[in-house]
């Protein structure tokens, strides 16, 4: 069998793994609690990797740990032994044009929540989730989390703004789920959102 961290090396290039110190930054949890040093992080840029990388992390028997901006405040984000790998979703951040008028986004699961706030505002637009993290909380994770935040007694939850994902499953197959969408073990590569229009009055 092929040494899996030769494969996920291979695959993934300089840029999409990372091994020894260079796993640091993604090593501890936001309260720097609990977090062990992985075998590496992948960072995959397209689905076709994030599938390899499920791929072959499977075939060896290799935890794989979606990671998103780390502030899940639960340590969920971290590996807990040394032979995990941590897949860290954060240079799929491409953010699709918005459709006015269904009042939908298209954007990847490594978007940071605050970049898509910034993108939708020259067009009028709002992605009412707000929470302090929204800096650093990417949209795989708050899907994952399904995060509330201050405005979500208004316009909901993050899985009622969410419209569909794209995922891969644990078998390295992608596919498309409509929203309601419960996570089980997929990662989420994409999401399609629905983005409000902005309200003229305060509320
Ligand atoms: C200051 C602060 C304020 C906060 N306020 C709120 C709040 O008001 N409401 C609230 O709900 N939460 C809040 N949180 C918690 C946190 O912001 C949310 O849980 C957020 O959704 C985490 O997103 P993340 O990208 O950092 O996810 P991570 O912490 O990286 O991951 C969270 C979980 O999702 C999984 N995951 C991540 N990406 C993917 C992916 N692409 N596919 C599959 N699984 C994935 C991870 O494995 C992990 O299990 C707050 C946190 C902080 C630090």
């Amino acid at each position: 069998m092929t040494d899996p961290v030769a494969a996920l090396s291979g695959l993934l290039g300089g840029k999409g793994w990372l091994s020894g110190d260079d796993t640091a930054p993604y090593r501890r949890d936001w309260l720097d609690r609990y977090g062990v040093a992985p075998l590496g992080v992948a960072r995959p840029a397209t689905t076709a990797e994030v599938a390899g990388v499920v791929r072959i992390c499977r075939e060896a028997g290799i935890a794989l740990v979606p990671q998103g901006g780390n502030a899940g405040l639960c340590a969920a984000a971290v590996a807990d032994r040394q032979d995990s790998v941590i897949l860290s979703l954060a240079r799929m951040n491409a953010i699709g044009a918005p459709d006015r008028d269904s009042g939908t986004i298209l954007v990847e699961a490594g978007v940071v929540l605050a970049a898509l706030h910034e993108a939708l505002e020259p067009h009028g637009l709002i992605f009412p989730l707000h929470l302090g993290a929204e800096g650093s909380a990417r949209i795989g994770g708050l899907v994952g989390t399904n995060a509330g935040g201050s405005h979500a007694s208004r316009y909901g939850m993050m899985s009622d703004l969410v419209l569909g994902l794209e995922v891969v499953l644990p078998d390295g197959a992608s596919g498309t789920a409509c929203a309601p969408c419960r996570r089980t073990m997929r990662v989420i590569r994409c999401a399609g959102c629905s983005a409000a229009r902005r309200a003229r009055s305060a509320w």
